[in-house]
C-alpha cells in the first residue's frame, strides 16, 4: 500500500480538507500515476454536497486528471514510465458481465465511478484527482497527445468527452445548426468541439457578458436568454442543442427552439426535476435525450481529435487550499471557464 495525500470532503456541508489515505499496491494490469494537474467539474461540488443522494464519505473527488505515469505492472502493454496520461470519469465498468462493452460502458451495469463509488468488490472505495498519486487499471487510462499541456489537457477527460460523444452521436458537423445552452466548463469545450467538426454553433448564455470569448472558440452567434426576445428570433432554429445548465431551467422555452424532428440533450444534472409539457414536444416532433460521458475508447478518439485540431479547455490553474472558494466560484458561474489544481500545492506530508 502507497500512502496518498489528497484534499476530502467528509461531509455535505463541511469544506474540502487535507486527507491521507492508501492506495493499493499495483496488480498486475495497472499504471501507477503521479497526478500533475486535476479539473473542477461541477459533478464535483454536487456529490460533496449531496445534491444527488447517495454520497459516500471521506470523498476524495476529482475525474479530470492528468498525470505521469511512474510505475507498471508486470501486463501492461500501452503503457510506459514517463508517458502523459489521464483518468476519467470511471475506472472500471461491466464488472459484472461476461465481456466489456467498448462502445456504451458508460450505460452499462457494473460501473465504477473513479471516487464516490465501490471498486468491483463492493466494499473498497474509489477516491478521485484531488490527490498526488492513483493506481488505475490499464484499460482505464488514456493516452494523452504530446502537443496537449497536461494542465489544459485535464478538463477534456471529462468536460471534453461528455460534449464530443453527443455532437459526434447526433453528426454535428458542416449544415447543422447547434446550440449550447450555458457556457461554462462543459459548454465553452461544446463550442470549441463541435466548431471543429463543422457545425455552425450558437450560445445561449444567460447575458452577453462572454460574447467576445463566445465567438473566439469559434461560435457564430451568441444571445442572451435573460432577453424575452432572443426565444421569438430563434423560434424553430437548431438541429440539435445542447443543455449544460447545473441549475433547473425551463425546457420547455429552449425546445420551442429546435426545428421538427430537432433534438435537445441533457446534460447538466439539476438538483431537482424539471416539468416538461408534452406540447413542447408533440409540436415538432421534438426529442428529449440525455447523454452521459462517453466509453473509454471514445474518450482515447475525442483526445486524438483534440491533439489533432489543437483544441484546449481555457483554464484557471489554482493552489488546491483554495478549493473551497473556487467551488463557490463555480456556482456563481464566475470561471473563465475552468478551474484546474496544481497537485504541487498539495501540502507535504
Ligand atoms: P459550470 O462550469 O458551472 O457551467 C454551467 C453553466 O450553466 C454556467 O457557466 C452558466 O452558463 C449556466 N448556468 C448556471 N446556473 C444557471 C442558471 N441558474 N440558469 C441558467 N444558466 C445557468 O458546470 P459544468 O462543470 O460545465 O457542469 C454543468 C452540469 O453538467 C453540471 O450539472 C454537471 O454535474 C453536469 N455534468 C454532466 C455530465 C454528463 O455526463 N452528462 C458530465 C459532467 C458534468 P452561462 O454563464 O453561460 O449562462
Ligand atoms: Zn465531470
Amino acid at each position: 500500500m502507497a500512502i496518498a495525500r489528497g484534499y476530502a470532503a467528509t461531509d455535505a456541508s463541511k469544506p474540502l480538507e487535507p486527507f491521507t489515505f492508501e492506495r493499493r499496491e499495483p496488480r498486475e494490469d495497472d499504471v501507477v500515476i503521479s497526478i500533475k494537474y486535476c479539473g473542477v467539474c461541477h459533478s464535483d461540488i454536487h456529490q460533496a454536497r449531496n445534491e444527488w443522494g447517495g454520497s459516500i464519505y471521506p470523498m476524495v473527488p476529482g475525474h479530470e486528471v492528468a498525470g505521469i505515469v511512474t510505475a507498471v505492472g508486470s501486463g501492461v502493454t500501452r503503457f510506459k514510465v514517463g508517458d502523459h496520461v489521464g483518468v476519467g470519469c470511471f475506472v472500471d465498468s461491466c464488472v459484472h458481465c461476461a465481456s466489456r462493452d467498448l462502445d456504451t460502458e458508460q450505460y452499462q451495469p457494473g460501473l465504477v465511478g473513479t471516487y464516490n463509488a465501490y471498486e468491483a468488490d463492493g466494499t473498497t472505495p474509489t477516491y478521485g484527482g484531488y490527490s498526488d498519486s492513483m493506481v488505475v487499471k490499464e484499460g482505464y487510462v488514456l493516452s494523452i497527445p504530446d502537443n496537449l499541456p497536461l494542465d489544459r489537457a485535464a478538463p477534456l477527460l471529462c468536460a471534453g468527452i461528455t460534449l464530443y460523444s453527443p455532437l459526434a452521436h447526433w453528426k454535428a458537423g458542416p449544415g447543422k445548426k447547434v446550440a449550447v445552452i450555458g457556457m461554462g466548463g462543459l459548454g465553452h469545450m461544446g463550442v470549441k468541439i463541435g466548431a471543429a467538426m463543422g457545425a455552425d454553433v450558437t450560445v445561449l448564455s444567460q447575458s452577453l457578458s462572454k460574447k467576445d470569448d463566445g465567438l473566439a472558440f469559434g461560435a457564430k452567434a451568441y444571445y442572451a436568454t435573460s432577453d424575452a426576445e432572443t426565444f421569438k428570433t430563434l423560434a424553430g432554429t437548431f438541429d440539435l442543442i445542447l443543455c449544460t445548465v447545473s441549475a433547473g431551467i425551463d425546457w420547455n422555452a429552449y425546445l420551442s427552439l429546435l426545428k421538427v424532428d430537432g433534438t435537445m440533450v441533457l446534460l447538466g444534472v439539476p438538483e431537482n426535476p424539471v416539468p416538461v409539457h408534452a406540447f413542447a414536444l408533440i409540436g415538432g416532433r421534438r426529442t428529449l435525450a440525455g447523454s452521459m460521458i462517453g466509453s473509454i475508447k471514445e474518450t482515447q478518439e475525442m483526445l486524438d481529435f483534440c491533439g489533432k485540431h489543437d483544441i484546449l479547455p481555457e483554464i484557471e490553474l489554482i493552489d488546491i487550499k483554495d478549493i473551497n472558494e473556487a467551488y463557490e466560484r463555480v456556482i456563481k458561474s464566475d470561471v473563465r471557464y475552468r478551474f484546474v489544481i496544481d497537485m504541487a500545492t498539495l501540502p507535504k506530508a
